[in-house]
């Protein structure tokens, strides 16, 4: 893994206008907005993944499509390999999107049953520009290959095929222009659990043999746990905590991840740990609560929780948290 900044991430916000009405007699009014990703920033270095937790709704998916240019963002920026993401347009966006893919969640939905396997893999060469059909023909038998498949699938079609090797498919078609960085939404959590292991494993397979850098979404602990270099918890569309591995896990700060934590089950019965359960839903978006978004659901809310938003600190070691009981730690840029 290399130290050099390989996407920097700034400031980066999703607001999706809330219009009141529904007749189109007259131009409908914006009445509000759902912050939906709402001021984030982080860092991947080459070669590192990081894994990006928080309940459904917290806004992690829609982060990794925004910085994918699959949604357009409110503001901020996105600096990839030397270029400004969010600005490039035209035909320097469309070779730019060579370099980053998205695999999706649910390999059911995102495979056309129509297309064979071939064309489903073969699809963002043509897009690319690749014009012959024997090199195109013989990367997707590499790619197929490399990611456990037969090659004598290229005929069949995506419906014929279980949700593990679906989403070996997806995996094939997402690396077969060997892009650099990978966003993975949730791509073992629409899987059985006998096969979520194996996806996971080949990720991390493709990881060493083409170099990838992964941002990685996912609400399971303990597949971020075994596949991350660094964790970053979003909560109510901000990043509230972001570390080391070892350090989020064994020494986490933000009240929120303690209950994130407690939440996964514990195999070994005569281990104690504090119990911290979380009550209640995320509230909404529309209209999240003043101050730090997670005190009405925090035990250790005080004062100025309701009131003022905490900034992300830097704790040491490349350890933020955002919450006041952290206060006296000195805030820096990440
Ligand atoms: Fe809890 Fe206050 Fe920290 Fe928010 S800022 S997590 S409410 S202690």
């Amino acid at each position: 893994m290399s130290d050099e900044i390989f996407l920097r991430v700034r400031n980066l916000k999703k607001h999706f206008p809330v219009r009141e009405g529904f007749l189109r007699l007259r131009p409908r009014r914006t009445r509000s907005s759902v912050k939906a990703v709402d001021d984030v920033t982080f860092s991947i270095a080459e070669g590192e993944t990081l894994g990006l937790v928080g309940e459904s709704g917290c806004g992690k998916s829609t982060t990794g499509k925004v910085l994918l240019r699959l949604l357009p963002a409110t503001s901020g920026s996105v600096f990839f390999r030397g270029s400004e993401l969010l600005s490039l347009k035209g035909e320097e966006l469309r070779k730019a999107r060579q370099g980053f893919q998205m695999i999706f969640q649910d390999p059911y939905a995102s495979l056309d049953p129509r297309m064979t396997v071939g064309r489903i893999v073969e699809e963002p060469l043509r897009a690319h520009g690749v014009k012959s059909a024997p090199e195109r023909l013989e990367r997707v038998a590499e790619m197929l290959e490399a990611v456990g498949l037969d090659t004598s699938y290229l005929r069949r079609y995506a419906f014929e095929f279980s949700g593990g090797q679906r989403q070996r498919i997806g995996i094939a078609r997402a690396l077969i222009l060997r892009p650099s960085l990978i966003v993975a939404d949730e791509p073992v959590s629409a899987l059985d659990v006998s096969v979520q292991a194996q996806v996971i494993n080949l990720l991390m397979e493709m990881r060493s043999r083409f170099k990838l850098t992964y941002l990685f979404i996912a609400h399971d602990l303990s597949v971020v746990r075994h596949i991350s270099d660094r964790v970053a918890v979003m909560y109510l569309g901000r990043i509230v905590e972001i570390g080391k591995k070892d350090d989020f896990f064994e020494r986490p700060l933000h009240p929120y991840t303690h209950a994130l934590l407690a939440s996964v089950p514990e195999p070994d019965p005569l281990r104690e740990r504090t119990r911290f359960i979380l009550s209640g839903d995320v509230p909404s978006p529309l209209n999240p609560p003043e101050g730090c978004a997670f005190h009405p659901r925090c035990p250790r809310a005080a004062e100025p929780c309701s009131n003022r938003l905490p900034e992300l600190r830097d704790m040491g070691g490349g350890h933020w948290v955002a919450c006041h009981l952290y206060e006296t730690a000195q805030t820096k840029i990440i």
